[in-house]
């Protein structure tokens, strides 16, 4: 057997932990060859949550699961990490303003982005989940100067397979008859999920919905589906979240499937007029090792202000952190 491939998971306590963990560890992230050991990371307090989950792990007998241990402590927790998800992040309380929140998770992230740099193995894939997740993933970014910027990515697979389901819905068709999907810009409800691009029976989609339902039903759904869940159900979306980390991981790892590209928040090269450096949600590639944004799409007038909405909310952040000196 190989050596296990060691998965860092932060807020491992937390309900997209729970929902995470156990498939990880019976292989559904990284294949069903592939040994895996566990670190994970939590708050002191939570500790002996994590390891109530650690005793249920043992208990499945997964026989990819070669070890786990469970921390307080980043640098530990990171220590030669070849795959990070971090979900852990501080929630925003009522009548919490934005910079208190964003100052919260600075100081969460920053000290990971640090141990990241520190401990982490050479081809180490990171994955922000814990919101606001795209600003976290800049500035866990920009404490591991040593780490390729590529390898920081933040979670928009939700947002994208949540588009997937409503548009095969409309559509009446399967979702895997659907391809090019994208969400543009933050995760949050300024996000754009794009139907000019995404296919389904040799047509882009939105040419096959009205421009009412695509502009006042489809994105909206989409956009606020977090607090619909929360409504219904009366806890947030964990096992869809936990689900689309794995997603994306999947993705990465495994590379896109031959002329279908997925949407992950990455560092922007100065594509399509993100600013460069914003880490935000695009259409990529993976070749099974780096994410690359689809080039050469054309924009039109409708969608470039919607995508240009949610990034000058992404500069609006990374302005925020920047006075906090937390990038
Ligand atoms: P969850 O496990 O439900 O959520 C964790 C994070 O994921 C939150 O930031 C949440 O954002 C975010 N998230 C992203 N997408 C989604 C989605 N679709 N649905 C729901 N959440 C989403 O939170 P819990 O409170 O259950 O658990 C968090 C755990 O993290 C706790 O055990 C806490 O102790 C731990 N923690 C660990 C830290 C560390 O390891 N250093 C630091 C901070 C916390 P949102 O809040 O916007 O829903």
């Amino acid at each position: 057997p190989s050596t296990p491939v060691k998965v860092t998971v932060t807020g491992a306590a937390g309900q997209i932990g729970y929902a995470l963990l156990f498939r990880i560890a019976s292989g559904q992230m990284l294949g069903p060859d592939t040994p895996v050991e566990l670190n994970l990371l939590e708050i002191t307090p939570a500790l002996k949550a994590a390891e109530g989950t650690a005793m249920e792990l043992d208990d499945c007998a997964f026989p990819l699961l070669r070890g786990i241990n469970i921390t307080d402590d980043a640098t530990k927790a990171f220590d030669g990490v070849n795959v990070a998800l971090l979900v852990g992040a501080r929630p925003r309380s009522a009548g919490m303003e934005r910079g208190d929140l964003l100052e919260a998770n600075g100081g969460i992230f920053k000290p990971q982005g640090e141990a990241i740099n520190a401990g982490a193995a050479d081809d180490v894939k990171v994955l922000v989940v814990g919101n606001p997740a795209n600003t976290n993933a800049l500035i866990a970014q920009s404490h591991a100067p040593d780490v390729p910027a590529g390898r920081f990515t933040a979670m928009t697979r939700l947002d994208h397979n949540r588009a997937l389901a409503q548009a095969a819905a409309k559509l009446d068709i399967g979702v895997d008859e659907i391809s090019k999907m994208t969400i543009w810009g933050n995760h949050s409800a300024s996000q754009y999920p794009d139907l000019f691009h995404a296919m389904a029976d040799g047509k882009s989609i939105a040419s096959q919905v009205d421009q009412d339902w695509l502009e006042n039903t489809f994105i909206p759904t989409v956009a606020k589906r977090g607090a619909a869940i929360i409504e219904a159900r009366g806890a947030s979306s964990a096992a869809s979240a936990a689900n689309a980390a794995i997603d994306h991981v999947a993705t990465w790892v495994q590379g896109t499937p031959e002329g279908d590209w997925t949407s992950a928040a990455v560092v922007s090269d100065g594509s399509y007029g993100v600013p460069e450096g914003l880490i935000s949600s695009f259409p990529v590639t993976s070749d099974g090792t780096e994410w690359s944004i689809v080039q050469g799409l054309d924009i039109d007038e409708f969608s470039r202000g919607k995508i240009d909405a949610s990034v000058a909310e992404l500069g609006e952040e990374r302005d925020a952190v920047k006075q906090l000196g937390l990038v």
